[in-house]
């Protein structure tokens, strides 16, 4: 037997196995979903299928290429001819190569949710519409949401049940609005990322060559989390599959967690009824995580009443229970974490076991501001990324307009960037012959002196040259680097960023510089083909959010998203900010189906931890500049509390818990007792308490840095101790001390609060 099928137990080598047919794997968190897909396609390659065959469609383009050196340490570099990816990367590629058939050019451009809500901010204004009425993100959700459900602009159009709930919204005109905008983008000869798949359907409903050329291309065809498929997505792989019925989906409906992006759980139910033939292998052991945290994950969703039946079971150690830590602020989350991540170092665990994983971006100051503070590296994953800055976007612009000059929103941002003296007036002028004349904005700009005079005029024509002369080069053939180094210094941008010598322009310099080096990398990979500009510009626009990590390999603590860090694992993962409306999302508190997809971003979230999790909610938080006082999250006391430690860290637990109901304030201070809950929890055993330290009454945290060995010290909950040894460590100093009670601890001095006796 092949090495990699003995690492598998017996369900997972069934589906591993099982290669002729229609398969759906249904599986817990952690129960080796992604094993099995990725040792399912090194096993077909063994069995003579051609990896040219071969599809895969992953969450993230990432997840694709660990699976792709997976899968060639089993079967040698034959693995680079597998087609992995994502939907929007994979089918992207395809419509290059056949959108002509639907009136494409193969160097389209593929427009972000910027370009997407600058656009129709442009349509709003032009049509005459109130901006506040129609608000662009909310019209471009609606769009999306017609996409995903397959409904065109002439559909949408013509049948009024798809318009009542905009019209019903005050939005009578979001059927012109649609119609508008996806004329603008075909005419601009530009996809946004919901054509990509609408599109590809559209590729494959009316050219039945080309859906037949693909069916027989990939005679395999795998999706990774299947519970986040939306419908457009499935009726792709639907289709592809439809001659050859080899389709393998993996997912787990506990972990749907894009319902607000269209992904349907109906999927699943409806995969059994599309495929009569199905062969269901479901995976029921968790090899993730301890089994503190498979318990406490289990406990937690069975609160959700939708949801397939599965027993998930851990046979891996016990394991720590659950942290919880109570912080007083926003800040003194960042800085307990921060140093509880200082402590696991002590014991041997590196940066990068480390995630702190949060609801929203903007949740990461705190901890990066803390992490800084003591010299732990870090990354970020999502925010505004490095391809959002403005800069940046700037000289992808003039790249994108380089390589389709019919791109309406990169000719609106770099027509007067760096400054030429075109003004808005201008620009709306030359957007507006262009629709009279029926023609592209680039037909005006090339042609300019036949329409205006003047400075303006001639200022225009200057930028037409400039942009001659780069396609000019790129017809020649040059690589993307030579040709954006080009760009970068001709077009005034480079040279603006330079003359600009404060801190930000210094940055701005920097990260165009990062930007060309990164394209210098593109060309010098030797796994990338083709080194053209359009080629790299489609890589570029189909990163997703946990695609942008400059240095994965990087020895760094991971901050993200829970929904970024959906299939990814960590040693230590600490859950933060759980706190009501922040986590639970006030937006999503509307419906039980919404609570309960906030449900199972929580479980995702806790799922994700190997050997420790911990939970943290603050009782006071900055939102929107305004101090806000907070609720301990509803999910924290959705855990059964026997999973559960209120940690040492935080206000001490001479406090209760606030979620746990409320006691007589005579009783004793107790440390490690597990939460009293009303009936349900009554039964459970419960552990002996253990006697704390109450600081004494004149309790008052000393200067520590005039701390010698030798000093006797009190500690707030450590209790009494001497001083054993002192060193510097990054700015700080940790004193190793000698506690009566608690044994030996190391503490950092810039966090713990001693008194000097
Ligand atoms: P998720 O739901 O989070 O996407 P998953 O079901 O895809 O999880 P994997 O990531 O494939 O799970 O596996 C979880 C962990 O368990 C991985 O570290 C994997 O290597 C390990 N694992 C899976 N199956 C086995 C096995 N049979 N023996 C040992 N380790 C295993
Ligand atoms: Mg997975």
């Amino acid at each position: 037997m092949k090495d990699y099928l003995a690492g598998l137990n017996e369900p997972q080598r069934e589906a591993v196995t099982h290669i002729d047919g229609p398969l759906m794997i249904i599986a817990g968190a952690g129960s080796g979903k992604t094993r099995v897909l990725t040792y399912r396609i090194a096993y077909l390659i063994e069995k003579g299928v051609d990896p040219f065959n071969i599809l895969a469609l992953t969450f993230t383009n990432k997840a694709a290429e660990e699976m792709r050196h997976r899968i060639e340490k089993v079967i040698g570099p034959e693995a680079k001819n597998l087609w992995m990816g994502t939907f929007h990367s994979v089918f992207s590629k395809i419509l290059r190569f056949d959108g002509h058939k639907l009136g494409y050019t193969s160097n389209f451009t593929i427009y972000d949710t910027d370009d997407s809500k600058s656009l129709l901010r442009s349509i709003i204004k032009e049509m005459g519409l109130d901006d506040k009425a129609y608000k662009p993100n909310y019209v471009l959700n609606r769009i999306s949401a017609a996409k995903n459900n397959l409904i065109s602009w002439q559909m949408y159009n013509e049948n009024p049940s798809f318009a009542a709930e905009d019209i019903a919204a005050q939005m009578p005109e979001l059927g012109r609005i649609y119609k508008t905008y996806a004329l603008r983008c075909f005419s601009a000869n530009a996809m946004d990322f919901d054509d990509l798949l609408f599109n590809t359907n559209v590729l494959f409903r009316d050219h039945l060559d080309v859906l037949n050329k693909y069916q027989h291309k990939f005679r395999h065809v795998m999706v990774d989390e299947f519970q986040d498929t939306n419908i457009s997505q499935y009726l792709i792989t639907r289709k592809l599959a439809a001659v050859s019925q080899n389709i393998c989906v993996v997912g787990d409906d506990a972990q749907s967690i894009y319902a607000f992006r269209g992904a349907n759980i109906q999927n699943i139910l409806n995969f059994k009824k599309d495929y009569p033939d199905l062969k269901v292998v479901k995976l029921e052991q968790n090899y993730r995580s301890t089994k503190n945290i498979v318990n406490a994950a289990n406990s937690v969703i069975a609160k959700n009443k939708a949801q397939l039946e599965k027993n998930i079971f851990s046979d891996n150690e016990e394991g720590e229970k659950i942290e919880v830590i109570r912080a007083m602020s926003d800040n003194e989350e960042g800085r307990l974490i921060a140093h509880e991540i200082f402590e696991g170092r002590l014991r041997g665990l590196k940066n990068s076991d480390f995630a702190i994983l949060y609801r929203t971006n903007a949740q990461s100051r705190a901890f990066e501001e803390a992490l800084r503070k003591i010299d732990i590296p870090y990354r970020i994953i999502g925010g505004l990324s490095f391809y959002q800055r403005k800069e940046i976007k700037d000289i992808l612009a003039y790249l994108r307009f380089t390589v389709n000059q019919q791109d309406e929103e990169a000719f609106k941002r770099i027509i007067n960037t760096p400054k030429r003296g075109i003004g808005d007036t201008s620009v709306a002028k030359i957007i507006v012959l262009a629709s009279e004349h029926q023609t592209s904005i680039w037909n005006i700009v090339s042609n300019i002196q036949f329409y205006m005079e003047g400075r303006t005029a001639n200022a225009v024509a200057g930028f037409a040259d400039l942009i001659k002369s780069y396609t000019v080069m790129m017809e020649e053939g040059k690589d993307a680097h030579t040709l954006a180094m080009h760009v970068a210094k001709t077009s005034g941008l480079l040279h603006e960023l330079y003359m600009d010598k404060t801190v930000e322009g210094v940055a701005r310099h920097e990260n165009v510089q990062e930007l060309l080096n990164s394209i210098r990398s593109f060309v010098d990979n030797d796994e990338n083909e083709d080194k053209s500009l359009s080629s790299f510009l489609q890589t570029v626009s189909l990163l997703t959010t946990a695609d942008e990590d400059d240095d994965g390999d990087a020895e760094k603590v991971t901050l993200m998203t829970i929904h970024g860090a959906k299939g990814l694992e960590f040693k230590h993962v600490f859950v933060v900010g759980l706190e009501e409306n922040l986590f639970p999302s006030q937006m999503m508190l509307k419906s039980r189906d919404d609570l309960e997809e906030e449900r199972r971003l929580f479980y995702v979230a806790i799922t994700r931890a190997e050997k420790q999790l911990t939970l943290s909610y603050a009782q006071q938080r900055y939102t929107w500049g305004k101090l806000t006082y907070c609720e301990p999250s509803r999910f924290l006391e959705e855990i059964d509390s026997r999973y559960l430690r209120f940690g040492d860290k935080g206000i001490p637990q001479t406090f209760e818990p606030s979620f746990a109901p409320k006691k007589q304030a005579t009783r004793p201070v107790v440390i490690g007792e597990p939460v009293k809950r009303a009936s349900a929890n009554a039964l459970k055993p419960v552990q002996p308490p253990v006697q704390a330290h109450v600081p004494s009454a004149d309790f008052e945290p000393s200067d520590t840095s005039k701390l010698k060995v030798g000093d006797k010290v009190e500690h707030q909950k450590f209790g009494f101790g001497e001083v054993k040894k002192l060193e510097a460590f990054s700015g700080s100093t940790k004193a190793h001390i000698l506690f009566e009670r608690e044994g030996e601890k190391t503490l950092l001095l810039s966090f713990a609060k001693l008194r000097i006796l």
